[in-house]
Order: structure tokens, then C-alpha cells, then sequence
């Protein structure tokens, strides 16, 4: 028996879990054992996590991989060892298991990245991980019990980028629903560079703007986060604000067992990776999602760490894992259209086609794409689908452009 493991089952792992059984299905070949291993058999939906419900955001794996004769280990990848195609694994109830591989799937997403800021680690909240956006969340709701001061009545996002203003459209109303509509709440959004949304571009710009303007955030641009204590922060043009509560949405890394497979990486530790997602220089180790550093298309566009690209990434890199080890064909990666779906909390949002991103709706309009988006196109396979409706879903060929 050949054996494909795939670390992780977040958006990349679970599609390349899925899409490789379905490749290994249309061969009609019964010697290929499919394996995913992650801590929970269940999709977290990350780009949820600024909302509110955080623990509800996940949806449950275990039928769909059984249905499509994916093996599912509970446990932790603690080392990959390259040289020898193996993986150290300790699984949830603590057995600490060797698992040797022929083909290997490096699906294990990415993590907020946290500076040396001081305070960070101990005083700052994020939204990254589903334990971090509940703890978020008890702590919003425990604020009600507190003296009514400025302190308590003010959240402080640290970082304007994509998930930074989403947390912070947001906030006034979760605040306000915390503390009672007469509640003199204050959201503010730190970020170091002149504009909001430095990523986003000049396109949508003017919407965010507006957008957060209408909901009452105040922007703080051009100046960083200096430290962090129990009841406030300080900036670096020395300003102090007084609050309870600093949100971190500053950056992401890849996970840190990319540094354990020995080929290049990009800056944020994503590894590079060939057409077929294969990394480079290595015959046997395929990347993809957070931890791919992957063309999508000749232009010279390279993969975000997004949702959207690692639904895409996931099922080709399925479908080459599994054809590299039968013999089938292979097919490169190809997401050449790029999308982008801004929550801007109550006032709706703003929706964005290409990588200049021009807007192309806004309000309202965009806010129920962004809804569907959210609720439906994300999702695995409903529970009770049928193994061919979950493999159709897994087709490589499908379009994605959640
Ligand atoms: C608040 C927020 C908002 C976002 N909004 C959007 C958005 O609007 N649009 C968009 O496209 N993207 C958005 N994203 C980004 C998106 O969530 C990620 O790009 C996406 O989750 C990446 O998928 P992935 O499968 O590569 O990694 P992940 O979803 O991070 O999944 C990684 C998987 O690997 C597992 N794992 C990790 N380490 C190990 C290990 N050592 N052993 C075994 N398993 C391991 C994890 O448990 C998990 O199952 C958002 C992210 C956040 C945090």
C-alpha cells in the first residue's frame, strides 16, 4: 500500500485530501491510502472569526473524508523528516506515532504573527484562531461589568490591513450591544502606514474610508503600536490611549514546519513551489494554501494567503500528488481570476475584481455576495453528500472564486 499524507485540514488540506481520493477514484486504483492529520476533524472558517459566535465557526470533516475514503489521524505533525519520508505525529489522546509517506501534502495554513512589541503576547486579543477570536469575545461580553470609563469603552485595532478593518466595521456595534446603546464606545484603527488597507490598493480606498467614517472608527495612520499594558498602549509618536482592550491583526507567517523541509522560502515562510505545487528541489513534498509561495497565472501574480487561493491550491495539489504518485497526468495550477470581498460591518461592503482591484460593487449589493460567500462558498461539502457530489466538488477544474 502507497500512502499520501496531508498535513492539516484547514481550506488547502481538506481539498487536496478530497481531491486526490477522487483522482485516485477515476483511476481505479486500490492501493493508495489517503491520510490527513490535524489537531480537529473539522474546517475552521477563518475568515469568519472577526464576527461574532466564534466557537460556532467550524463545520464538521469526518463523514465527507469517510465518504470519500480519506483516513483522518487527530494529532499534531511534529517534525517532517525529508531525508527519510517520514513524520512524527503525537495524536490527541498522546501516542506518539512514525508515519512514513511516498508523497506528502504540506497543507498546515498559516498563524498571526506577533512582533517582540512589548506587551503583545500578554495584553493583546486577535482574531486568528477560533480559541483566540472566543477569547475575544467573553472578554467583550465581561466589559459590561466594569466601571464605564473611557478605557473600558474603547477598542484599539493594531493594523489597517484586510482583517483589520473587518474586526473594526464591526466593533461599534458589538461594543454597543456589549455595553448598552448609550455606552460612549470608541474604535480605533492603528496603522503604521499613511493609508488604511496599505495591501488593498488606491481602488477600494475611498469606500473603506467612507465606510468606517459612517460607522464612527477613528484612524490613527502613519504611526505604530509601541507597547502594550493591562490598560493601554502607547504609540510611537508617543501618544497614550487608554484601553482594555487591543485587538493584533498585524501579519501572518506560514507555519513554522515549513522550516523544516529544506528549500526555499519567501519572506512570510511560504515555500516556493513549481506549477504543479510540487516545492522546489524536493521529488516527493508538495505545498499549498498559507504555506505555498505559488504562481496563478504568467502575469506574475503569486498566490495571497487567502481563503480563495487555497480552496484552488488545494485541489490541484490534490490531484498532482496523487497522478505524480499513479503515473496520471498532471495539471499546472491556474487561478488567474482574483477577487476581493471586503466586510464593512453594518455599512455592507465592498467587492473588488482583479489585482488592481476595481471596485465593482459596493453597499449593500456587495454585502449579500459577501454573505454567500461567508455562509456557503466557503463550506466543505454538506454532511450526507454523496461521494460523487463531494468529488465533483473537488474537481481541480472547478472555478473558485470565493
Ligand atoms: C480574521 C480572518 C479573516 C480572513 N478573511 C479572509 C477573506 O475574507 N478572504 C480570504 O480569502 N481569506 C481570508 N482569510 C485568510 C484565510 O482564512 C486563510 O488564508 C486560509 O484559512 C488558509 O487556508 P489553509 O488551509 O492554507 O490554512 P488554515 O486554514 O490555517 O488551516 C491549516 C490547517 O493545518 C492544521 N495544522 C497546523 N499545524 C499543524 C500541525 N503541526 N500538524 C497538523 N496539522 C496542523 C490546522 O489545524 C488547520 O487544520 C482570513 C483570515 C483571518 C484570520
Amino acid at each position: 500500500m502507497k500512502r499520501i499524507m496531508v498535513i492539516g485540514a484547514g481550506f488547502a488540506g481538506m481539498w487536496s485530501a478530497l481531491s486526490a481520493a477522487r483522482l485516485i477514484h477515476e483511476q481505479g486504483t486500490n492501493d493508495v491510502e489517503i491520510c490527513v492529520v490535524a489537531p480537529d476533524p473539522h474546517l475552521h472558517i477563518r475568515p469568519r472569526l472577526y464576527e461574532e459566535n466564534a466557537a460556532s465557526m467550524k463545520a464538521p470533516l469526518s463523514e465527507i473524508f469517510r465518504e470519500a475514503g480519506v483516513n483522518f489521524i487527530q494529532g499534531t505533525v511534529e517534525q517532517i523528516h525529508a531525508d527519510r519520508d517520514a513524520l512524527e505525529v503525537v495524536t490527541t489522546d498522546q501516542r506518539r506515532l512514525t508515519l512514513q509517506y511516498d508523497r506528502l501534502v504540506l497543507a498546515a495554513g498559516s498563524r498571526l504573527f506577533r512582533p517582540q512589541v512589548p506587551g503583545l503576547a500578554e495584553h493583546a486579543f486577535s482574531v486568528d484562531q477560533i480559541a483566540d477570536a472566543a477569547e475575544l469575545e467573553a472578554h467583550i461580553k465581561q466589559l459590561a461589568d466594569q466601571p464605564d470609563t473611557p478605557a473600558r469603552n474603547t477598542v484599539v485595532i493594531a493594523g489597517g490591513g484586510f482583517t483589520g478593518i473587518e474586526t473594526a466595521a464591526e466593533m461599534p456595534a458589538r461594543l454597543r450591544a456589549a455595553l448598552g446603546g448609550a455606552a460612549n464606545v470608541n474604535v480605533i484603527v492603528v496603522e503604521r502606514h499613511q493609508e488604511i488597507g496599505p495591501d488593498l490598493g488606491p481602488g477600494p480606498r475611498p469606500v473603506i474610508e467612507e465606510a468606517l467614517r459612517e460607522l464612527g472608527v477613528t484612524l490613527k495612520l502613519g504611526v505604530a503600536v509601541s507597547s502594550i499594558d493591562a490598560n493601554g498602549l502607547t504609540l510611537s509618536d508617543g501618544q497614550r490611549i487608554d484601553t482594555q482592550t487591543v485587538i493584533w491583526t498585524a501579519g501572518a507567517r506560514a507555519s513554522s514546519l515549513t522550516e523544516q523541509v529544506p528549500a526555499e522560502r519567501d519572506p512570510a515562510g511560504r515555500l516556493h513551489v513549481d506549477r504543479y505545487l510540487r516545492v522546489k528541489g524536493m521529488n516527493r513534498i508538495f505545498a499549498t494554501g498559507d504555506v505555498a509561495y505559488a504562481a496563478t497565472d504568467n502575469e506574475g501574480n503569486y498566490a495571497m494567503m487567502s481563503c480563495q487561493h487555497a480552496m484552488g491550491l488545494g485541489r490541484s495539489a490534490g490531484h498532482n500528488v496523487a497522478a505524480d504518485l499513479v503515473g496520471a497526468g498532471m495539471m499546472p495550477y491556474s487561478q488567474p481570476k482574483y477577487v476581493t470581498c471586503l466586510d464593512l460591518g453594518p455599512w455592507g461592503a465592498v467587492y473588488t475584481e482583479g489585482w488592481d482591484r476595481e471596485v465593482k460593487l459596493v453597499g449593500k449589493e456587495a454585502k449579500s455576495l459577501k454573505t454567500q460567500i461567508n455562509t456557503e462558498w466557503i463550506y466543505p461539502p454538506a454532511t450526507g453528500s454523496t461521494r460523487t457530489e463531494v468529488f465533483a466538488a473537488a474537481d481541480p477544474r472547478r472555478v473558485v472564486v470565493a
